[in-house]
């Protein structure tokens, strides 16, 4: 038979080439970004194919996401020249232990259609339990058990292997109920999501049988992103390719952004000891962005100790160097970039005219997409959400909508059944059923079903209590939307020849609808409910919650909050039109776009401030490693951007640029002038880098005069705004009027040190309070003591 033709490989380059065709052992493919490592992979699977050498569902392939698992099916369609049915065992280690566990589930003392729990489910159950053996659960929160045992079952630890050095976990009592947790699944014939590999390797272990028939099945494994495996997925395929070992692994451990979950980047680095005689290629060309942006990202990666290094070059146009931009505040942000994508789609600046399909935003946070979604709403710009629903959309945004829903109209039903029981009060199924019942028979609406049924005696012991607290509580915030009446007499003749003898009227209410909303959020409990949740989600769920009372401040009330929430949710049936993408960065992983925009990149928000408070580097390493991601994910454009400000319920916040910015070689870096930067403004978001410090520079006003900005909206408007500005705000604080005769330690001018501000020059003397122009974070107030002299 003649050898068919292979004109996909034709596509690479002699490393990809090799690595495709060195069909049998076991290889690792260790590359950069960019390099094609992806593509080698899937030109792989090709290679098995049209040689013969396997048929479609002998092939195990791994990819990180069930999109990434589509794309690659299609992508070898399109190289094979057909369309690609049956390659069953190509997707994520969840789903092809999913089908390998149902085949298997009686080795795991289960039967094939077990149920696969979601998080409140197994919540549930683990409550039951930590309540069954008489533990305290506000102390000992359900949650934190089930990090503890998500954490176990990611490092492949059964109840009965539990290290000693974990043993006293959750009080002395977590290896003991996590004994009890699965032997309760193994009754409800259920799995969580991480016995779905937990089974398969214990399956795997205790039968050599079932393994051998695998890994005779199996002839190719192949794993893209394998620097994100964690120790239970790395064990499971090291024992499926334990028999031929034709196993291709590729990954960058400059790419590991998954340690929180237990991921080790370890794994990548012993390979060559795990699979002996292994073939490590390395990829060097990066076919996916411009010079500027790859010098760009080394720069800022090269600041980790921990890593293999390595060099990436490429033979592309030298392009657009990086743009950096700082911005007054986050809607300032949020507006630029609507505005910059309207212009890159005609073509800005000398770049081509570029597609919505093009262009992505990548955060850091999921909070930071609200602003986003709101400014792209109101300008019609149409957006996709990836990986994760859109804003409000979000179950914790959802319930506390739901709250301000019923202060605002006390009969909306579907609201109260959402947030009955949310928190928990102690009203199951039956209680509800009852409050419906009683709504139902006195033609009332639930919260008013509810307070019959209370006072009926429908509902007995904590549930009542509780129900009843929720219903006064529900109509003290609504008359607190509400000032004070006023009733006033008046004469006044209607229509039909009657007199109004008097009109109420509402004063100005005592709270604010912000206040309001936190004030609802925070007394239902809802608040507590995610700071006592000990779930890794949770953080990111408050953070949301902020993010929610602080949009509220762009509104009048919250009646036209809700309105144009509503107005957004209709909004979203959009159809399959261009659309850009916002994604979180760790959701951006393996992608590429033309342009990207990296916004938000603060001291505290990336990286994170988590990542800045953990003693040793470890976080700060991983955030770096994001930041690494993000960069190089743009093919021609990458834009990362900063605000001076952000609000923060109702306070302005200031903040410092993100110290990555600093790393970023300004060799490769354009400074674009942003629109409200006039007159040294921004002199208080602290100017650290020599990037930074150019936008301060003296050619600024050229600059800026060359980018035409002192013509754009954005400018005329920042420039409007500047002047209406509340005196609570960083650049006011320069001009306050200081009171210098008063004795101190320090003379005006005097160089200083300050162990958070770091070096600055006293430039005001208040009493023990001293006024400092700090070189890197502005004009800050500060308590005398907490000052040495920069020469001590
Ligand atoms: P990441 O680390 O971000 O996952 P990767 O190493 O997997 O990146 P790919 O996504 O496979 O990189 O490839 C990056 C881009 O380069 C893709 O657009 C791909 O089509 C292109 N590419 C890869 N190899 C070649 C090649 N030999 N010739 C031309 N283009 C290539
Ligand atoms: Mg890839």
């Amino acid at each position: 038979m003649a050898a068919r033709p292979q004109p996909y490989l034709d596509d690479l380059n002699p490393a990809q080439r090799e690595a495709v065709e060195l069909l049998d052992g076991p290889i690792l493919m260790l590359a950069g970004a960019g390099t094609g490592k992806t593509k080698a992979l899937t030109t792989r699977i090709v290679h098995l194919l049209n040689t013969g050498r396997a048929r479609q569902n002998e092939i195990l392939a791994v990819t990180f996401t069930n999109k990434a698992a589509r794309e690659m099916k299609e992508r070898v369609g399109r190289l094979l020249g057909q369309t690609v049915e049956g390659m069953p065992w190509l997707g994520t280690f969840h789903s092809i232990c999913v089908k390998l566990l149902r085949r298997h589930a009686e080795l795991a003392g289960l039967k094939s259609n077990f149920t696969i729990l979601d998080t409140d489910d197994q919540l549930r159950l683990l409550k039951q339990l930590v309540q069954a053996a008489g533990i305290d659960d506000k102390r000992w929160p359900a949650r934190q058990l089930s990090g503890i045992i998500d954490n176990w079952k990611n490092r492949a630890i059964t109840p009965d292997k539990v290290p000693a050095a974990d043993a006293g976990a959750f009080n002395h009592e977590g290896p003991k109920l996590y004994a009890q947790y699965q032997a309760r699944l193994k009754e409800l014939n259920a799995v969580d999501f991480g016995d779905l590999l937990l089974h398969m390797v214990t399956i795997f272990q205790a039968h050599p049988d079932v393994l051998d028939q695998y890994q005779r099945w199996f002839k190719y494994i192949l794993v893209d992103e394998y620097q994100d495996t964690n120790v239970a997925q790395y064990l499971w395929l090291r024992l499926l390719a334990g028999g031929h070992k034709n196993i291709c692994c590729v990954g960058d451990d400059d790419q590991s952004i998954y340690g929180w979950r237990g991921a080790e980047v370890g794994n990548i680095l012993r390979f060559e000891k795990d699979f002996e005689g292994a073939h490590v290629v390395r990829l060097e060309q990066n076919y996916r962005s411009t010079p500027h942006i790859l010098a760009a990202a080394s720069s800022v990666i090269r600041g980790n100790a921990a890593r293999l290094g390595k060099e990436l070059w490429t033979d592309k146009n030298e392009g657009e160097k990086v743009r950096l931009i700082g911005h007054w505040d986050g809607e300032e942000e949020a507006r630029w970039i609507g505005e910059e994508i309207e212009a890159m789609q005609g073509g800005t600046r000398g770049m081509r005219g570029m597609s919505l399909d093009e262009m992505a935003i990548l955060v850091r946070a999921s909070h930071q997409m609200r602003a986003f979604e709101d400014r792209f709403l109101t300008i019609g710009l149409p957006y996709r959400v990836i990986g994760g629903p859109r804003f409000y959309e979000r179950m914790e945004i959802r319930d506390a909508m739901a709250y301000f829903r019923l202060v605002v109209s006390p009969d909306d039903d579907l609201a109260f059944e959402r947030i009955v029981n949310t928190p928990k009060r102690g009203l199951g199924d039956k209680a509800q059923q009852t409050i419906q019942t009683v709504a139902r028979a006195n033609g009332v609406s639930l919260v008013d079903g509810a307070a019959l049924a209370v006072e009926q005696g429908l509902i007995k012991g904590k549930g009542a209590t509780e129900l009843k607290l929720l219903v006064e509580n529900l109509a003290r915030w609504s008359s607190m939307t509400k000032g004070q009446a006023i009733i006033e007499d008046s004469d006044e003749l209607l229509d039909d020849g009657s007199q109004v003898l008097n009109t109420v009227r509402f004063g100005e209410p005592e709270v604010s609808h912000v206040e309001l909303a936190q004030i609802v959020l925070d007394e239902s409990g809802y608040t507590a409910m995610w700071q006592n949740d000990k779930t890794p989600e949770a953080p990111g769920r408050l953070e949301n919650l902020k993010e929610l009372v602080k949009a509220l401040e762009e509104f009048d009330n919250l009646q036209g909050f809700l309105e144009h929430v509503s107005l957004i949710m209709d909004n979203d049936k959009g159809g399959d039109g261009e659309k850009v993408s916002i994604m979180t960065l760790h959701a951006a992983k393996g992608l590429e776009f033309p342009a990207v925009f990296l916004p938000g990149w603060e001291d505290g928000l990336f990286p994170s401030q988590r990542s800045m408070d953990e003693s040793g580097l470890k976080g700060l390493e991983e955030e770096r490693r994001l930041a690494y991601v993000g960069i190089t994910r743009a093919e021609e454009i990458c834009t990362i951007s900063f605000a001076a400000n952000r609000r923060v319920f109702g306070q302005w916040q200031s903040s410092l640029p993100s110290r990555f910015i600093d790393e970023l070689d300004e060799a490769h870096v354009d400074v674009l002038t942003p629109p409200g930067l006039y007159g040294g403004g921004y002199g208080a978001a602290g100017m650290a880098s020599p990037v930074t410090q150019a936008m301060a520079g003296s050619d600024l006003h050229e600059k800026a005069a060359e980018a035409n900005v002192y013509n754009s909206p954005g400018w005329r408007r920042l420039q409007a705004r500047s002047a209406e500005r509340p005196l609570s705000q960083p650049r006011e604080t320069r001009n306050t009027v200081i009171d210098a005769s008063a004795i101190s330690a320090y003379t005006l001018g005097e160089r200083v040190f300050h162990q958070k501000f770091g070096y600055g020059a006293v430039v005001g003397i208040e009493g023990d309070k001293l006024e400092i122009e700090f070189e890197k974070a502005g004009v800050k107030k500060v308590v005398a003591k907490f000052i040495c002299s920069a020469d001590d």
